[in-house]
């Protein structure tokens, strides 16, 4: 099968820290799978929030640098001592060892999963990383129990539509915010029971659980809902910080936890919440599940020709996406 595999692979990378102007597509040597690696040809890359921290030197990387972790696709090549897969089997992963940022990506066999029949190309790509994200909160994170009340943010988003179908599929009644009316319906569509605009969401919270406050707030926009989640939170509520859309969250004094009622904050990332192959099947298996029977559907928002990738991130840093946002080679 040697003279099957391509010399070269495109791949999205960018130069330098900077805005999206800082991507280029390249023709760079195609890899092949060292032991226990799988080579892919892409079918479809996911676009992530974090690619454009990555982008724009929030978090520290390696330039040139081809973001994505997340994709999938079929087998082309095995590396040796692989068993569990073999060429032409479809496979998805959030768990990348190159950029998915690419026409092909080499993947840990340990870290790729085998994608249903039914599943589609393009859900397949949607899926891991925004899935796993939203499986881990609700179960591991802080476990919801069916009728709790819960806070989320950006609920049109791609991880805040799986999380609110996840947490209606559990029986939680979900608030969550959005920043315009179109977004709300979407929102609404994944289930919500109660969407709010970003003012005063706090307040309204209060309101809607008879002066309580929830139990859990889910806040992936950071920088400019961190204040208003801790408001939200009933006694020893947890607020579970998951990211920062709207920027990092500043220094912040550990008393104002007690003031509040014995608060709990916690800073998780996904890596932290696939340990081991156990983790990865429990997760991977139920998401497959939720999207069999039906009560995960999963919202593509955008699909963007792997060059245009700068685009894709551009739409996502100025929240004019909702759902999920896919590459495709
Ligand atoms: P989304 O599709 O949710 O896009 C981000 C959304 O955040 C926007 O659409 C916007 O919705 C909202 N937002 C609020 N304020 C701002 C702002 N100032 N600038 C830009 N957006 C803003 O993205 P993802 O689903 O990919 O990711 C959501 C969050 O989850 C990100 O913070 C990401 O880093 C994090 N994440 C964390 C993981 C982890 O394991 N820790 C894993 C995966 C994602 P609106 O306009 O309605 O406010």
């Amino acid at each position: 099968y040697e003279e099957d595999l391509p010399d070269v692979i495109t791949v999205v990378q960018a130069r330098e820290a900077g805005g999206v102007e800082v991507f280029e597509s390249a023709e760079v040597p195609a890899p092949r799978p060292a032991e226990g690696q799988l080579l892919v040809k892409t079918a479809a890359a996911g676009v992530n929030f974090i690619e454009t921290y990555q982008r724009s030197g929030v978090y520290a990387v390696e330039y040139p640098f081809v973001p994505g972790k997340e994709g999938t696709g079929t087998v082309l090549a095995v590396g040796d001592g692989v068993e569990s897969f073999s060429i032409g089997q479809r496979v998805a992963t959030t768990e990348a060892a190159t950029g998915t940022y690419a026409s092909h990506f080499l993947v840990d066999a340990a870290k790729a999963v085998a994608v249903p029949d039914e599943i589609t190309d393009e859900q397949a790509a949607a899926l891991p990383l925004q899935g796993v994200t939203a499986h881990y909160l609700i179960n591991s994170t802080y476990k919801v129990a069916p009728g709790e009340t819960v806070l989320t943010h950006a609920g049109a988003g791609g991880v805040g539509q799986i999380l609110t179908q996840l947490l209606k599929a559990r029986g939680a009644r979900v608030i969550t915010t959005t920043s315009s009316e179109e977004k709300a319906e979407i929102a609404q569509a994944a289930g919500a029971d109660h969407v709010l605009g970003y003012d005063g969401f706090a307040e309204k919270v209060r309101e809607i659980t008879n002066g309580d406050g929830v139990s859990v707030v889910y806040d992936g926009v950071g920088k400019d809902t961190f204040q208003g989640s801790l408001e939200s939170l009933a006694v020893r509520g947890m607020l579970v910080l998951f990211g920062g859309a709207s920027g990092q969250v500043p220094p912040f004094d550990l008393q104002e936890l007690n003031a509040r009622g014995g608060l709990f904050v916690t800073r998780p990332a996904v890596q932290w919440y696939l340990r081991n192959a156990e983790e990865r099947n429990w997760r991977f298996t139920e998401l497959f599940a939720h999207l069999s029977s039906g009560d995960l559907k999963l919202n593509i928002g955008g699909t963007y020709p792997l060059a245009e990738a700068g685009r894709a991130q551009d739409d996502l840093e100025n929240r004019r996406t909702t759902g999920k946002l896919i590459l495709v080679p």
